[in-house]
């Protein structure tokens, strides 16, 4: 009875925190999810239906439900007690917040494309917001609950980023600027998130920071030191690159940032393609340990 309780408790505060936001509902032309109601199955939905005015009530009440996000969390919400011991209700908690934030470019061809991707059922990907290249924000996710964004990953000691990060998809093919209207809604977003959750500084990072060897967005249009000046991710003193001494290890430098090394090589062109932009060569310049000493002296 108390298991059931416990179960109800939580399922309400998540719950309470998935519904929808009438705002964006009403300020997109994208397909939407009714999360409190019937959910939209959008792979069975015509094709056509894509990028149109929003499904109406009508064509949602038509449409069989699936399962719903309070279905799935309370199924996955069983396999957190452990049958082999005693309970007995601790009184005081609450849900576990986000720590991280991942930044991603979708490299698709539009944010239609990427929330349909999302929807469909064989693709186990997701995000918790996309931001398309106007600047419109759509949340798919509830930020308490675990996004599929990140895959096999590592930064420091972390294996599992997907628990304890928000990931945040730009519409952008890979190989083209983010139009300010879109950096404009990801820095006033990333403002939320880190004084709602109080997420520290350097916890702003992309997804081939912990990927390197997979990934490489957000590509090298991405404004990083822009972000860095809004307290987000960090950057290294331009005019303050003094001569690395002798003894400065690299490797060593790239793995207390966060980088898993076990791939030098792909660390080394992650970092590059971060914080050199102009080249992303495996090789560390001169010039490119500086900026990592700088860096390591700075932050960590
Ligand atoms: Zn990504």
């Amino acid at each position: 009875m108390r298991k059931t309780v416990l179960f109800l408790s939580l399922l309400g505060l998540i719950v309470a925190c998935s519904a929808p936001k009438s705002r964006v509902l009403r300020a997109t032309n994208v397909p939407v999810l009714r999360t409190d109601t019937v959910k939209i199955n959008i792979d069975s939905a015509r094709p056509s239906a894509l990028g149109e005015a929003a499904v109406t009530e009508a064509q949602q009440t038509a449409i069989p439900p699936i399962m719903t996000t309070e279905d799935r969390v309370q199924l996955l919400m069983r396999t957190g007690i452990n049958k082999n011991a005693d309970w007995t209700e601790a009184i005081h908690y609450d849900i576990r917040k986000p720590n991280f934030v991942i930044i991603h470019h979708t490299a698709q061809h539009s944010i239609n494309q990427t929330i349909r991707t999302f929807q469909l059922e064989h693709t186990k990907v997701s995000a918790h917001y996309v931001i398309g290249k106007d600047g419109r924000v759509v949340q798919m996710l509830n930020d308490y609950l675990r996004s599929w964004h990140a895959g096999k990953s590592k930064w420091g000691n972390i294996t599992d980023m997907n628990s304890i990060s928000l990931g945040i998809e730009l519409d952008n093919n890979g190989r083209e600027p983010f139009p300010e209207p879109q950096i404009q809604s990801l820095m006033s977003l990333l403002d939320t998130l880190k004084t709602k959750y109080q997420i520290p500084f350097t916890n702003f990072i992309g997804h081939a920071d912990i990927a390197p060897t997979r990934k490489d967005d957000p590509s090298m249009f991405f404004p990083w030191k822009r972000l860095a000046e809004r307290g987000f991710g960090v950057w290294y003193d331009e005019s303050n690159l003094s001569a690395v001494p002798t003894n400065f290890n690299h490797v060593d430098a790239l793995r207390i940032i966060g980088y898993d090394v076990s791939n030098l090589r792909a660390a080394i062109i992650a970092f590059k393609r971060k914080f050199i932009v102009t080249d992303v060569s495996e090789v560390l310049t001169d010039h490119d340990r500086r900026v990592l000493y700088n860096l390591y002296r700075r932050y960590f």
